[in-house]
């Protein structure tokens, strides 16, 4: 733990690192059943941070009884809504208490900066919280006026109801372990659901810190279960017949297989999956807000973004200056452990996504594209890859069509005459896309041809808690976020009294 001895941890990070690293189940921490355990490692040195539990379908199953014993039967089940805000809400201001040590802790585990994951991951999972713990007392039905014309003399009180969906399943990815945690969590437990979390095997180290504030908030036992652990363990989630609903973020690839092993139950099933998102910048853009703006939508999160604006697309009357000052602001960007505080760009997350990322630099230089800054891996040690900006692509390379999740950039010129929006379109995906330009009318336009669940104008990675989020096309199913993540963790009931 090279890092560690150079960037001094956070006394309470140290005191967790030491300690064992159980599946929270039930409201007790404990080992897996088959009693193995992994290895989780630091991405800037490659050295193990610890061992976690090793989750099997075996712990799935005994965390899936745990919700549901606590859904059905458990303080729980018969709690009001404002004593569920107050819960959710305590985790929020627990989160914002200790998000320097959740943010070491992320930087150690993924490589991200320390303080972007404190002001940015923590901060904002903390928000999450807060804002859903709102919601917990607004989740309401309506009456309805009912005719039922079939029964000409009679008098009706109709009404809907919206009721929690139950045990909830969720599978999240790596690339933002707690907040992706935050975002699933929280809206299940407003509506009243309970929980079997799943973090990525590569991330697992903040979510079980999570788990320990909802213990410290107050929560009942069950309510919240976290199983570390591989695909296996996510796969046997998402088969479950004791799960009613799953919800998943990660890859298209491993999204449709979900889809296949939800079919036994016909649980619901919620996918957020990947993106290769237009970034599309007219010549009357503010040149001085869009090129840093354009390296943002590509390299935050050192590109490992599923919205990450990896295809930029420049007006042709300006291509050049602006591939070149986004080319020379990327070079400047300091490279370095997410420890470091001058670091702004960490390491891949593993082995494996450092492997991916530099085939697909090889492959885009072997398709003939040309590297204006970057195109291969940074430092003797850990997974850096320098940001990199390719010119003279064209749409078949793999570097264009495919979702990288590095700090890589495929730029293409376009005509105003003829059009972006075809271009900017033809992609299996549709996640999220970029307009910049000062002419408020071909922003509106723009926007509203771009096949894309977030369009962002004159900013990019414009996201905010009450703004629903999710995909078009392969990109995904149903709405993160805002109000429309209720709809994925309530029913509807309608409810009909003959007077
Ligand atoms: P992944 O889809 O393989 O893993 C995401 C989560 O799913 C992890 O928790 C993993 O353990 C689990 N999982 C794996 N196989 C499963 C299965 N058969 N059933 C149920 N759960 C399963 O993603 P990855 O391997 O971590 O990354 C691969 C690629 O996915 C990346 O390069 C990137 O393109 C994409 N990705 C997208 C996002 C996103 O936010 N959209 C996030 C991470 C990765």
């Amino acid at each position: 733990m090279t890092a560690t001895v150079q960037f001094p941890l956070h006394t309470a990070v140290r005191e967790f690192l030491s300690g064992p690293h159980g599946l929270l189940i039930g409201g007790e921490w404990v080992p897996a059943a088959s009693g193995r355990t992994f290895p989780t490692y630091d991405p800037a040195t490659g050295e193990k941070i610890t061992d976690v539990a090793h989750g099997e379908a075996e712990d799935v199953d005994r965390a899936v009884a745990a919700a549901r014993k606590a859904f059905e039967e458990g303080p729980w089940a018969r709690m009001k809504p404002n004593e569920r805000e107050r819960l959710i809400w305590r985790v929020g201001d627990l989160l914002s208490e200790r998000a320097e040590i959740f943010g070491q802790l992320e930087a150690l585990d993924n490589g991200k900066s320390a303080m972007i994951a404190q002001v940015v991951d923590t901060e904002w999972a903390a928000d999450v919280f807060r804002y859903y713990a709102g919601w917990a007392t607004k989740i309401e039905g309506s009456t309805v006026n009912v005719s039922m014309p079939f029964v000409p003399d009679g008098q009706f009180h109709a009404y809907t109801l919206r009721e929690p969906v139950g045990v909830c399943g969720q599978i999240i990815p790596w690339n933002f372990p707690l907040l992706m945690a935050s975002w699933k969590i929280a809206p299940a437990l407003a509506a009243g659901n309970t929980v079997v979390l799943k973090p990525a095997e590569q991330t697992p180290l903040t979510a079980l810190l999570l788990g320990q504030l909802f213990e410290e908030a107050g929560f009942p036992p069950g309510v919240v279960n976290v199983v570390t652990g591989f695909g296996d363990a996510g796969a046997a989630i998402a088969a479950h017949d004791g799960v009613d609903k799953v919800a998943f973020t990660g890859s298209t690839e491993v999204g449709k297989k979900i889809v296949d092993a939800a079919k036994g139950n016909l649980k619901k099933v919620s996918l957020e999956l990947g993106g290769k998102s237009p970034n599309v910048v007219f010549a009357d853009a503010d040149f001085d807000i869009a090129v840093p703006g354009s390296v943002n939508a590509w390299l935050f999160n050192h590109g490992q973004c599923c919205v990450a604006g990896t295809r930029l697309f420049v007006e042709d009357k300006i291509f050049d200056e602006f591939t070149q000052a986004v080319a020379e602001a990327a070079a400047q960007v300091k490279i370095g452990p997410g420890l470091d505080p001058a670091t702004q760009l960490g390491p891949m997350v593993s082995q494996e996504q450092f492997d991916r990322v530099s085939r697909y630099l090889s492959e885009g230089l072997a398709d003939g594209a040309r590297a204006l800054t970057g195109g291969k891996p940074w430092g003797e040690r850990g997974y850096f890859i320098e940001p990199t900006v390719f010119v003279d692509v064209r749409p078949e390379f793999s570097i264009v069509r495919e979702e990288i999740f590095g700090p890589v950039v495929a730029a293409l010129p376009f005509n105003a005459e003829q059009g972006v929006e075809a271009a900017a379109n033809n992609s299996e995906y549709g996640l999220a896309a970029g307009v910049w330009t000062r002419d408020v009318s071909k922003a509106h336009r723009t926007a509203k041809a771009l096949k894309a669940g977030s369009v962002w104008v004159n900013q990019y990675n414009g996201f905010d808690t009450a703004m629903p989020f999710g995909g078009y096309k392969q990109s995904g199913w149903g709405r993160e976020l805002g109000a429309a993540a209720l709809d994925l963790y309530t029913q509807t009931k309608a409810v009909n009294i003959a007077l």
